[in-house]
């Protein structure tokens, strides 16, 4: 079935490079699946190391206009590419849901979501502040100015098609970096079309380049040309991983947002109706595909039993289908593999004695799509509590005391974002900081917007997204030193 479009234009065929909509050298295409049905949404020109290095050449080469054109008219251009995006958002959305399955309505929450950093960034643009420092010789004066760092590498992946690379975008250009992008395969549809609508918005030629295709060989040329001065990734902690290390060998900069293992802590004294829809929200949002979604619930023992009975009469009204039909909550889960995965964890936890409360299976609107579920009885044995399960599935961990609850939350490699639910002031505290975690929830399911710093700590990587921190990860700070300021 062709996608139904406003603006049919959008749907791009071709990577993009200085300007250019481009075939691949080999004229070799990837086929763009629908999670929902296997149909085939679209097809790209599939690229590799040559187009890449052109990509960055070409960024190279943009480089010097962009970083030298004021502060002002980059915000402009940022500002009207936000008003595309919005004015867009029903075709963005249409080609999100065909290309990565989530429901509709999720995905116009994301286009607006993604379009928000664009916006606050047009803002952030004109506030890149300096520094003058008191300098302890008179006759000399300390003046730090912040550049853009220059070319950016910015790797992404299907989950968020749209706001993942709007939430590197638009920093970047914001700072004064020109970028070349690498979409996962299985969603590059998306990333074209906010570029399509970028070039409409004044952002010039060069500025952004996407090119999809060859992952390693995109990924080496990426992290290995000298002219790339920072990689900014969000994936696995195992690409990651990787990533830095290729990065190592020119001294990339690098920003890292990776897996997460999110607990989500109910205590005695929480508002309970709140931290059901809190776990509604963080769990089953994007058929708990995100690195932000709770992985772990972890139960007081006082009000365990009612928690998990009002819980799974949640999850047991949720609607599973294509993302297209009216209500669905839960989508598909991206490919065979993950959906694959999913329920062998959920086998897994069975066959260790966790309980089934609320499906358990695979659902009957088709492959690729796994019924909302509720496990009770979990223990840290399992490989639910230490893996990041990235489908619709929710474990319920018991525990006593609030230390045991700080110990089983912290006892993972990873700390992206973290929730728990408490109504006693000092505990809020006492746990807040005892979490280690670049992200705590309190009272609270929903942490992520433009105002605020999103990333991780330990193995869920480096650097912060959004907020006024945002630009630091794409700006340098020059000092330089005045001297002969003496008239004597
Ligand atoms: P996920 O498990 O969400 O697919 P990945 O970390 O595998 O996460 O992928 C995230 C992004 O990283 C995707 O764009 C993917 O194509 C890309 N990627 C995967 N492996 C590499 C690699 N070796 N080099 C560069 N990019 C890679």
């Amino acid at each position: 079935m062709t996608l139904k479009l406003n603006r049919p234009d959008l749907l791009k065929s071709k990577c993009l490079i200085d300007g250019q909509w481009i075939d691949a050298d080999s004229s070799e295409e990837i086929q763009v699946l629908n999670p929902a049905n296997g149909e085939t949404v679209g097809h790209i020109a599939k690229c590799g190391t040559a187009e890449t290095r052109r990509a960055i050449e070409a960024a190279e080469h943009a480089l010097l206009a962009w970083q030298a054109t004021p502060a002002a008219t980059r915000s402009a251009c940022l500002r009207s590419w936000y008003n595309l995006l919005i004015e867009n958002q029903d075709d963005l959305a249409a080609i999100l849901t065909a290309e990565m399955g989530k429901p509709l309505a999720e995905a116009r929450g994301e286009i607006v979501y993604g379009a928000g950093y664009v916006e606050w960034f047009a803002e952030e643009a004109k506030r890149i502040y300096g520094d003058v420092i008191p300098a302890p010789d008179g006759d000399k004066r300390i003046v730090c100015i912040r550049q853009p760092v220059g070319v950016v590498g910015c790797i992404t992946p299907w989950n968020f098609p749209n706001a993942m690379l709007a939430r590197k975008l638009a920093p970047a250009l914001a700072a004064g970096c020109t970028v070349v992008c690498k979409p996962a395969n299985e969603t590059p549809l998306s990333a074209y079309a906010m570029a399509a609508l970028a070039i409409e918005a004044g952002i010039p030629a060069g500025v952004i380049n996407i090119v999809s295709g060859n992952t390693s060989e995109i990924g080496a040329e990426i992290t290995s040309h000298p002219a790339v001065r920072k990689v900014s990734f969000t994936g696995s902690t195992e690409v990651g991983k990787i990533l830095i290390q290729q990065c190592a060998s020119t001294v990339k900069r690098t920003s890292m947002e990776l897996g997460g293992n999110a607990p989500f802590i109910v205590f005695d004294d929480a508002d309970i109706d709140a931290a059901v829809e809190g776990a509604m929200i963080s769990k089953f949002r994007n058929a708990g595909q995100t690195c932000v979604c709770t992985n772990r619930l972890l139960v007081q023992d006082g009000i365990a039993e009612e928690f998990s009975s009002r819980l799974t009469e949640r999850v047991n009204s949720l609607k599973v289908g294509e993302g297209t039909q009216a209500d669905v909550a839960i989508g598909p889960l991206i490919n065979d593999k993950a959906s694959n995965n999913v329920l062998s964890m959920i086998d897994d936890a069975v066959s260790n004695g966790a309980k089934v409360l609320a499906g358990g299976k695979q659902a009957s609107a088709g492959e690729r799509f796994v019924e909302p579920t509720v496990l009770s009885e979990c223990t840290s044995n399992m490989r639910i509590f230490k893996d990041e399960i990235f489908g619709p599935v929710a474990p319920l961990f018991r525990f006593s005391t609030e230390e045991e609850a700080i110990s089983m939350a912290n006892d993972t490699e990873v700390g992206l974002a973290c929730y728990f639910y408490s109504r006693d002031v000092g505990r809020i505290w006492r746990v807040a900081e005892a979490l280690e975690y670049g992200i705590v929830g309190i009272n609270e399911g929903a942490i992520s917007n433009p105002a605020a710093p999103f990333g991780g700590v330990k193995e869920s990587g480096q650097g912060r997204e959004g907020s006024k921190y945002g630009l630091d990860d794409y700006t340098e700070i020059k000092y330089m030193c005045m001297g002969g300021i003496s008239s004597t």
